[in-house]
């Protein structure tokens, strides 16, 4: 006896659907692994990402009040 033979969807390799195989059920072990780089390559950027955020906060607001000084004059 074994284990149902399902074909993966990434790389249409036919694998064995164990029980405790992580991951998706339609991907073989191989596909189901690479997911866990993405977190980490996501972060040096956020420190980054913050104070330009803050410099278009200030620009988007100064923007605003030189719109709001054309209307009233
Ligand atoms: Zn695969």
């Amino acid at each position: 006896m074994g284990f149902p033979i399902k074909t993966c969807v990434v790389c249409s390799e036919e694998f064995e659907l164990r029980p405790d195989k992580p991951g998706f059920a339609n991907r073989c072990p191989a596909c189901s692994a690479p997911e866990a780089e993405e977190p980490a390559a996501a972060q040096p950027v956020d420190a980054f990402d913050r104070k330009a955020q803050n410099e278009v906060n200030a620009a988007r607001r100064k923007a605003m009040r030189d719109l709001l000084y054309r209307k009233e004059s």
